[in-house]
């Protein structure tokens, strides 16, 4: 797997679930369809239309922190952890009309100039979270695209130098991905981050990360 992989991976289910958080520190998710794909191969960006009056636009351009998060029909999930930034006004109408072109039936919803209400945000740079939970064992990465996409700090469970090898954690992995040794391993693309492993060691040698 792989960023292109995933970006398109996301086009092909089409409809995206957007998560920001509003001026009350809650959580708001929206679908979004109107989105455009930009040169996935060499420089990955994703467009996407919104309008001026929503919510949506306005949390957007308080800090334009976003999540979106797809689920294909293979049982794959793919999270994507960016910041959205409106283009700038005079290319405004060019990636309206490009995402309009794209999408036929936005024309319904917003016919004639009606789009002009419309702001298109850029998402350049940012990282992608790949699960997949049709495979056994189950596998996961981590990617990043752009020029300088903030580090996403890192998830699950690790084990230190305090593991004894009594060989507990890996008896109640319900994904064999801890491997024996001194110290035992966690194979971390294949962890769901259950914490069985963490609850059942009996000196306390898996910490939690993040
Ligand atoms: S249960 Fe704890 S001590 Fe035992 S092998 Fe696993 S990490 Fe090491
Ligand atoms: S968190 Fe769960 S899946 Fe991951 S190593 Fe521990 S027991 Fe296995």
């Amino acid at each position: 797997m792989d960023v292109t992989t995933c970006l398109q991976k996301l086009q092909y289910v089409g409809v995206l679930a957007f998560a920001t958080v509003d001026n009350a520190g809650k959580p708001q998710v929206r679908n979004i369809s109107a989105i455009h794909y930009e040169s996935l191969d060499s420089a990955p960006a994703l467009y996407f239309f919104t309008a001026r009056g929503k919510n949506f636009c306005r949390e957007l351009l308080a800090n334009g922190h976003v999540q979106i998060l797809a689920y294909t029909r293979y049982k794959e999930m793919i999270r994507v952890s960016a910041r959205a930034i409106a283009v700038p006004e005079e290319q405004q109408a060019h990636w309206i009309d490009t995402i309009f072109a794209e999408q036929p039936y936005l024309a319904n919803v917003y016919p004639g100039k009606t789009r002009e209400i419309g702001k298109v945000f850029c998402i350049n740079e940012g990282s992608i979270e790949y699960f997949n939970l049709g495979v056994r064992p189950i596998f996961r990465e981590r990617y990043t695209f752009g020029t300088s996409p903030s580090a996403e700090p890192p998830k699950g469970y690790q084990i230190t130098q305090a593991c004894i090898s009594c060989g507990t954690c890996a008896r109640y992995c319900p994904q064999d991905c801890i491997q024996s040794g001194s110290p035992y391993q966690i194979q971390a693309e294949h962890c769901l981050h259950c914490g069985s492993c963490f609850e059942h060691c009996p000196v306390q040698a898996v910490q939690r990360l993040g």
